[in-house]
C-alpha cells in the first residue's frame, strides 16, 4: 500500500509526490518541521507541537500557509488515508519557491507544506530494560538549536556515527564538555542523590515536547528535577542517564562510548519514568487531544 502525503493542497501517493527544485527548503534548508506521535488514534501533545511549530516559523519570519483549524483537518485526513492507528506524523513548512538567492524573496511568496504519516510502534521496551548504548559526538551545530529547522546535517553526521558504532543515539558535547542533548532526543542524568537533571531550554537545545511532559510526570511522581547544564564527565559517572523524544519515549542509557553507566543496565528511575510516560499516552483524553 502506498503512503499518502499531503503536498501543497493535494493528497498524493507518496511515491509520486514531488516538490519544486527551487523550493528554498531544498536549496537552503529554509524550512521547519514537527514530528508528533499518534497513539491508538490519539495525538500525543498536539497543542505543544503546534505551538513549537508556530514559534519556529516566527523566529525565521515565515508564515503558516493555512489556519490552525485547516492544518488539523489535514493532519486527520493524512492519518485517515494512511489507515494509521499508531505512528508518527511529519509536517514540514518551507519558505516557498523562488529563484535562488540568499535573501528572502520579494513579495508574499506562498510557503510550501508537506504532511506525511507512517506507522511506528514506539521505541523498544526490550532495549529500554537493557539500557541503550550511546556514543558521543562534538556538538558542531549552529546557535539556534531551539528552532526546529530542517538544517539537520550536524545531527545526521552524529547519528551516522552512532549507527556505525551500533549505538542507539549520539549525545552531543560542546567544546567545554557540556552535554547539550542528543541527535534527535533530549539528554538527562540522575545524580547520586536521585536528582533528575536536564539542560535548560536555552538556544543550545531543542525544547523537546516529550522533555516537558516527562519533567511534569517526574515532578508529579515526587522526583526533584533540576534544569542546569551537565558535563559528559558527570553523565559518565551518573547514577542513571536517559533520553526523551517523540520516537524515543523515555530510553534508559546503559553505556556511553565504552563506559557502562550506573549498573550497566536500564536504570530503575528511568524505567519508572518510561512506565509513567506510557501510562500518560495510554490514557490521553481523545475528546480534547486535537485542541490547540
Ligand atoms: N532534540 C532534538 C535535536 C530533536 O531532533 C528532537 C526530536 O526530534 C528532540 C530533542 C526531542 O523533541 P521531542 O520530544 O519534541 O520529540
Amino acid at each position: 500500500m502506498s503512503h499518502i502525503a499531503y503536498v501543497n493542497g493535494r493528497y498524493l501517493p507518496q511515491r509520486s509526490a514531488t516538490v519544486h527544485i527551487e523550493d528554498r527548503g531544498y536549496q537552503f534548508a529554509d524550512g521547519v518541521y514537527e514530528v508528533f506521535l499518534v497513539w491508538n488514534g490519539v495525538p500525543v501533545d498536539y497543542a505543544p507541537h503546534i505551538v513549537r511549530l508556530n514559534r519556529s516559523l516566527s523566529e525565521l519570519r515565515m508564515r503558516m500557509p493555512m489556519s490552525p483549524a485547516a492544518l488539523t483537518v489535514v493532519m486527520k485526513e493524512v492519518i485517515r488515508r494512511n489507515h494509521m492507528k499508531t505512528g508518527i506524523v511529519y509536517i514540514q513548512v518551507n519558505r516557498g519557491v523562488a529563484s535562488r538567492a540568499h535573501p528572502f524573496p520579494n513579495g508574499d511568496i506562498k510557503p510550501s507544506i508537506v504532511v506525511t504519516a507512517k506507522h511506528f510502534a514506539g521505541s523498544s521496551d526490550a532495549m529500554a530494560e537493557q539500557g541503550a548504548k550511546v556514543v558521543t559526538a562534538p556538538d558542531i551545530r549552529w546557535e539556534r538549536r531551539d528552532i526546529k529547522s530542517v538544517g539537520l546535517l550536524a545531527n545526521v553526521l552524529a547519528r551516522q556515527g552512532a549507527t556505525e558504532a551500533k549505538a542507539y543515539e549520539a549525545i552531543l558535547v560542546t567544546a567545554d564538555g557540556t552535554v547539550t542533548e542528543a541527535s534527535a532526543s533530549n539528554a538527562w542524568i540522575i545524580t547520586a542523590d536521585k536528582t533528575i537533571v536536564t539542560h535548560p531550554t536555552t538556544n543550545a537545545i531543542l525544547g523537546g515536547v516529550t522533555r516537558a511532559t516527562v519533567k511534569d510526570l517526574a515532578k508529579q511522581a515526587g522526583y526533584t528535577v533540576q534544569e542546569r547544564p551537565f558535563t559528559l564527565e558527570e553523565a559518565k559517572n551518573a547514577k542513571e542517564v536517559f533520553l526523551t523524544g517523540t520516537t524515543t519515549f523515555v530510553m534508559p542509557v546503559a553505556q556511553i562510548d565504552d563506559k557502562p553507566v550506573g549498573n550497566g543496565t536500564g536504570g530503575l528511575i528511568a524505567l519508572d519514568l518510561r512506565r509513567r510516560y506510557r501510562r500518560y499516552i495510554d490514557t490521553l483524553d481523545a475528546a480534547t487531544a486535537w485542541n490547540v
